[in-house]
């Protein structure tokens, strides 16, 4: 079959794609609460005549096709905790909730390519795996939970494939590239307790406040110091709190921060360091430091076979013209889970409707992608699926 194929089938299911992602839009649910999400989507393909199954409670998995071989495709399916601002009239009916990043559109789309999957079914040298997957929001991210949950033993695929929609670029173009894409993020929690005294005689006392101060400066000159220059990774401090008066030193100092970087074994030996190091400086304070460091997301690395498949994929349905190499973000992605696992590929959906030049971002509670990239994504995942398991 050829490529093409599957983009004026995706485009025959515009409608199809669009009001289910509208319908996601209304009803966005936060991370691992996706319950009636998960049920809209079993409906979905129940009507379409594919068994949905749940798997990590909020999430469903299904398969089109038969045969020995299997290849995945993932979306995943939470929404954000933030207040809309688009002013769309399928604008989100939960308060303070909003699919605030497409994942209503993700969603959408690997339902579209279910549709077109199944309608092609015979054309199907093998299994295509789909994966509803939930809480990719929040750690631990919901695709530790669906491989937990043995999916990857179950159904054995041999590669998996995603995409992200991408406020960067115009609709209808695809960015993605081969190795590193997306950065770990480890959360990092410092306590300071220090000796709270009056502001007039600080040396009764040890000041938290000045040990912070301290440490966020030492903790640039780290990072300065024991990154690979030609690597990129970031320390960022983000909150800081202490304190209550003018004239009083507090006992306590919290601050909170993220670390990120695309080089997983670094990012573990960073682990130590700013632990052994916030210590030595808080010390010098009198000043004890407790670090608590959430593990997050590791980092996302395309597989090289895998990239380069889905650009050829991703050349014949738009033109080499409209692909182009993503430069790699320090965003993190619980899709980097599975690209641990199996050969991985994960691309960028141009979603900026073309008569603007910027629009609102991902997070941005007036984010509002352009509708018109939806049968694109679809046939990109059917295309991509297929013509894997064809190979
Ligand atoms: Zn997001
Ligand atoms: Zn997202």
């Amino acid at each position: 079959m050829d490529l093409t194929c599957w983009l004026d089938a995706a485009r025959d299911r515009s409608d199809f794609i669009r009001t289910h992602r509208r319908r996601l839009h209304q009803h966005p649910e936060l991370s691992f609460c996706e319950h009636n999400t998960r049920d809209y989507i079993a409906a979905v393909l129940r009507d379409l005549d594919i068994e949905p199954h749940i798997v990590a409670t909020t999430g469903i998995v299904a398969t089109v096709g038969q045969g020995e071989r299997c290849v995945a495709l993932r979306a995943d399916i939470d929404a954000l905790p933030i207040t809309e601002q688009t002013g769309l009239s399928f604008s989100s009916r939960c308060d303070g909730i909003m699919h605030a990043c497409g994942h209503d559109c993700h969603t959408a789309m690997l339902l579209g390519a279910a549709a077109i999957l199944k309608a092609h079914e015979e054309m199907l040298s093998g299994r295509v795996l789909l994966i509803f997957q939930p809480g990719e929001e929040k750690a631990p991210g919901g695709a530790t939970l669906v491989i937990a949950d043995g999916v990857l033993e179950r159904y054995k695929p041999e590669a998996i494939f995603g995409q992200h929609v991408y406020p960067d670029a115009p609709t209808g173009t695809i960015e993605l590239v081969a190795g590193p894409i997306m950065a770990s993020a480890d959360e990092l929690y410092w306590t300071l307790r220090g000796k709270g005294t009056h502001a007039a005689q600080p040396h009764k006392g040890a000041n938290p406040i000045g040990a912070a101060a301290e440490l966020i400066i030492h903790l640039e000159s780290l990072l300065l110091h024991k990154r690979n220059p030609l690597h990129p990774a970031l320390l960022a401090v983000t909150s800081i709190e202490g304190g209550t008066a003018t004239n009083i030193v507090p006992d306590c100092v919290r601050m909170k921060g993220t670390l990120r970087s695309f080089d997983d074994e670094w990012r573990r030996g960073m682990w130590n360091r700013i632990a052994a190091h916030s210590k030595v400086i808080a010390g010098l304070h009198d000043v004890e430091c407790s670090v608590e460091i959430v593990e997050g997301y590791p980092p996302l690395v395309n597989d090289v076979n895998a990239a380069a498949h889905a650009r050829s994929v991703a050349e014949s349905l738009v033109g080499a013209a409209s692909v182009s190499t993503f430069e790699p973000k320090l965003w993190a992605e619980d899709f980097a889970f599975y690209a641990q696992r199996l050969p991985a590929g994960f691309w960028m959906l141009g979603c900026r409707p073309p008569h603007l030049t910027v629009m609102p971002g991902l997070h941005s509670p007036q984010f509002a992608p352009d509708e018109e990239m939806l049968p694109l994504g679809a046939a990109m995942l059917a295309a991509t699926a297929s013509a894997w398991i064809a190979r």
